[in-house]
């Protein structure tokens, strides 16, 4: 089975090939124009898919040495994502499965996020515990399936990525903020700045009041010296990502316990920051759990991921009509 496999929630336009479950091909193109705005503006993510989408669908066919006349479907995401940028995708899937007459699958692109870890050896086993972590979401998922997902556990406010990128934009640092964070955390000492634990009884998260904090703390610290963001730096930004990591970990530490389960995967964005992987790793020799953490390029936004839950959809000949439209917000 040939899929081609189209990802466009977000501000990376990517494309995929997948021959019988392996991954034949992954290009990504992320969007450059939204660094000198300090986040994603929507309505130039659309328009930079628009011009992106069909160089890169062809350098993914070229690249995986197939021709869309070979093709048995074509997948996409559906949601969740920016409305504007899912449906340029959306409307390109749709009209290439249309001319080629070949089923259509829709995708949801936190499953994808989960399912990354089906890409390569080694596999984690049902069920397993996932961490999703990303610019948009926290959850923490029981798999108990490749299409058979629950979340267990989610943010109440902002996701953890979110709060990488908010808090690296009140120090000055460019987008996308949890790159810089985790650069500069390498050179910095974590330190005891009184920034609030939030512990929620259950498997739920909150980001908020952090970024509240570090904001108020940042304040009151130029007041006594202008430049303690510049001369603070890695510090400040080792402590911030120490603090966001340990709420993470507490969480899992927490579910794992709850639901007996000792596999544990961490997917989405914010899983390529070196802290959290070096972190789950000890955890994981710690606790005994098999821990699965992806390849870097499966981490952020990628149609590989994709690809491989089209794969699983396939199987189960689940496909979509020609009157399906995408969703911003999207559950399992
Ligand atoms: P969602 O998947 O929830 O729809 P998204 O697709 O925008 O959101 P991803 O591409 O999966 O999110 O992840 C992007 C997020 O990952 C950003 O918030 C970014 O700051 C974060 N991120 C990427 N690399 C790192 C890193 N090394 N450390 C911390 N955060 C990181
Ligand atoms: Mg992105
Ligand atoms: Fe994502």
């Amino acid at each position: 089975t040939k899929i081609l496999a189209i990802e466009s929630s977000c501000d990376e336009t990517s494309a995929s090939v997948i021959i019988d479950g392996h991954v034949k091909s992954n290009l990504i193109a992320t969007q450059e124009i939204h660094r000198s705005y300090g986040g994603v503006v929507p309505e130039l993510a659309s328009r930079a898919h628009q011009q992106n989408i069909v160089p890169v669908v062809m350098e993914a066919l070229k690249k995986a040495q197939i021709t869309t006349k070979e093709l048995d479907a074509i997948a996409f995401t559906r949601g969740p994502g920016l409305l504007g940028a899912l449906i340029v995708g959306t409307a390109f899937a749709k009209s290439l499965a249309l001319s080629l007459e070949i089923p259509l699958i829709e995708i949801n692109h936190m499953q994808a996020h989960v399912l990354a870890h089906f890409i390569d050896e080694p596999k984690p086993k049902f069920p397993f515990l996932c961490l999703t972590v990303s610019g948009g979401h926290t959850q923490i998922v029981l798999v108990k399936d490749y299409l058979e997902m629950e979340v267990i556990g989610t943010t109440q406010d902002d996701a953890v990525g979110e709060a990488f990128d908010k808090t690296a934009k009140m120090l000055g640092l460019p987008y996308p903020g949890g790159v810089e964070i985790d650069k500069l955390a390498q050179k910095g000492i974590v330190q005891d700045y009184g920034l609030p634990k939030v512990d929620l009884p259950n498997l739920d998260f909150s980001f908020s009041g952090l970024k509240t904090a570090i904001l108020y703390f940042i304040r009151k610290q130029e007041q006594k010296n202008p430049n303690f963001i510049k001369e603070n730096i890695n510090d400040i930004c080792a402590t911030i990502q120490h603090t966001l990591i340990e709420t993470l970990l507490r969480k899992i530490i927490q579910a794992a316990r709850q639901q007996n389960i000792n596999q544990i995967a961490i997917a989405g964005g914010v899983s390529a920051n070196s802290e959290l992987r070096k972190r789950m790793t000890e955890l994981g020799k710690e606790k005994k759990w098999d821990i699965f953490i992806p390849k870097m390029e499966y981490c952020t936004d990628n149609a590989a991921m994709i690809a491989m839950a089209a794969h699983y959809k396939f199987l189960k000949q689940e496909f979509s009509n020609q009157t399906v439209a995408p969703l911003s917000r999207m559950s399992f």
